[in-house]
């Protein structure tokens, strides 16, 4: 783990390490083998910054039946949430009576979560499951809660592990916070 990251001037420190990381996935992809073997889970990636925590989690929760997709939104510029969700990329296949587990990195404020959940729901699958590897509790303007959680976090800026900065820093192994 490197000591400090610097990235467009800011610096960051430590914060979980790649071993707390992947024990926590094993933990979260536990949860989801319990609740979804012997179905046929889609599982729904949050582009881009859960692409790394689903690969791993996708991997340990050894569904084989399962399928992957992808959508893609966005809400922050820079550091901050912009307070509208934008969809980039949409989902293609039809989830009639799937059961959907979505994959995020993180749920900050939960408006990307509640528009996302919403606008499934409207395509009739079975079930929609949410597993977030990072949940920001005290910044929820919702109220929405996830059902698999690998950390619950303060409301700190987070980077690496598939997280970013500005589209930096998501290939680190660690996850950094920034420092105060
Ligand atoms: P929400 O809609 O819950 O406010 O925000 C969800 C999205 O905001 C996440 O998918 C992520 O892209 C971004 N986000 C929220 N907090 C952080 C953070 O601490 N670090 C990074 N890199 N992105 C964050």
């Amino acid at each position: 783990m490197e000591e400090k990251v610097v990235v467009d001037g800011l610096t960051f420190v430590p914060y979980l390490t790649r071993e707390e990381i992947q024990e926590q996935v094993k933990r979260v992809a536990s949860e989801i083998r319990r609740d979804l073997l012997g179905k046929s889970p889609l599982f729904l990636c949050v582009l881009n910054g859960a692409f790394i925590f689903a690969a791993d989690l996708i991997r340990e929760a050894a569904i084989n039946d399962c399928t992957v997709s992808f959508v893609r939104y966005k809400s922050y510029e820079g550091m901050c949430s912009s307070g509208s969700v934008k969809q980039l990329i949409g989902l293609n296949e039809d989830i009639d009576g799937r059961d959907v587990v979505i994959i995020e990195d993180i749920v900050d404020t939960g408006l990307t979560a509640t528009q996302m959940i919403a606008d499934l729901k409207k395509r009739n699958p079975n079930s929609v499951r949410f597993a977030t590897l990072l949940y920001k509790p005290e910044s929820s303007k919702t109220g929405f809660k996830p059902d698999y959680v690998a950390f619950e976090i303060p409301p700190k800026f987070i980077i690496g592990y598939g997280l970013d900065l500005d589209g930096k820093v998501r290939n680190l192994k660690d996850i950094y916070v920034v420092a105060d």
